[in-house]
């Protein structure tokens, strides 16, 4: 066999009881998760922003960013819920480059996947002890989400993940909200099957149990962009892109419709900076028609503390090492200028 079997690894019960968290914390998350889900029922017309680094670096700076995002929440929270992404785990195209703080804690170090695995719960656990914050991250490998399970408040399953069966099975069984990426194809039938899936009740196997899950009522969308046959991004974050959801989710029978809008990746052929034109004009869509508001639940955001990106060993402190990100500034003016539109609407 070609795979050589290093260690065996803690289980997500080992991890959480070393490693547990308090009473005060666990209802700080309650709170949120229930603030959360008024939105996705259509309860709450509040927007969410899934807001913050393409990938968790380093602790120190994404806590540094994550309690700037503290303040402006306090600011914003009449229109406005902030879920910070604190992305542990990352996808690659290819295969190759940094695969996320749970496989390197040090990017510049080889992977050690017992030190990351504490690391992302100890990351997860500071930025809700520090700033009430419970966060969002991909659900990359759905046999590690009860590692943080009891941290995170939103996941979502990324464009290459969408159309795995694991993936929707587990989203099945979760009670926070999960939002399916479009595949990087596009192809959106893909995603509303996704939805579907995890909107149901199946019987699988999950870390060698039999389960059985109840379906879960707050899956929901993210629109990406995506990639043609010849690697060029195209958008689907326009008016026409919203309608059309709107119409297939009329058609689906699927419960609490809803997106939310990713403003980079696909959507701004990575051209960060874009990210402000892109949010702005989906809040300009809202304002069009009350269908389109309805549906929009939010926006995901890449935003770090330094505009763009870098490579791993140039080491910047707050500027992204994985996809190029909007600095501090830009962010804090746009979370500002998104609430006034909001607030002009309502
Ligand atoms: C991401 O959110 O950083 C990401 C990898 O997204 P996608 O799955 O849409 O490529
Ligand atoms: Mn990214």
């Amino acid at each position: 066999m070609n795979m050589n079997f290093l260690r065996k690894l803690p289980t997500p019960q080992d991890i959480k009881n070393l490693y547990p968290l308090s009473e005060e914390l666990a209802e700080i998350k309650k709170r949120n998760d229930e603030e959360i889900t008024k939105v996705f029922t259509g309860v709450s017309n509040k927007l969410i922003l899934v807001i913050g680094p393409c990938s968790a670096d380093r602790e120190d700076a994404v806590i540094d960013y994550i309690k700037r995002l503290r303040k402006v929440q306090d600011e914003v929270f009449d229109q406005i819920i902030i879920i910070p992404r604190i992305y542990t785990n990352k996808p690659r195209t290819t295969g190759a480059g940094y695969k996320g703080m749970l496989h390197q804690p040090n990017p510049l170090s080889d992977p050690d996947m017992l030190k990351g695995l504490i690391a992302i719960r100890k990351l997860h656990m500071r930025a809700l002890e520090e700033t009430g914050f419970s966060c969002a991250d991909e659900m990359l490998y759905p046999e590690n989400h009860r590692y943080l399970s009891d941290l995170l408040s939103y996941v979502a399953v990324g464009a290459r993940s969408v159309e795995d069966q694991q993936h929707r099975l587990t989203a099945s069984g979760l009670d926070i909200p999960v939002g399916m990426k479009n595949p990087t194809s596009g192809d959106l039938s893909v995603m509303m099957n996704s939805i579907n899936a995890a909107q149901h009740s199946h019987t699988f196997i999950y870390r060698g149990w039999e389960v059985v899950s109840t379906g879960n009522n707050l899956a929901h969308a993210i629109l990406r962009g995506y990639v043609d046959e010849q690697g060029n991004s195209h958008p689907n974050y326009h008016y026409e892109d919203l309608i059309n959801l709107c119409d297939l989710y009329e058609k689906s029978g699927l419960v609490n419709p809803g997106v939310i809008v990713d403003t980079n990746h696909a959507n701004s052929g990575k051209k960060w900076a874009e990210q402000v034109r892109i949010a702005k004009e989906i809040m300009h869509s809202t304002r069009h028609n009350d269908k389109v508001l309805k549906l929009v639940k939010g926006l995901m955001i890449e935003s770090y503390i330094e505009d763009g990106s870098c490579k791993a060993d140039e080491r910047i402190y707050g500027k992204s090492i994985t996809d190029p990100c909007l600095g501090w500034e830009k962010t804090e003016k746009l979370i500002y200028d998104l609430a006034e539109l909001r607030r002009m609407k309502h």
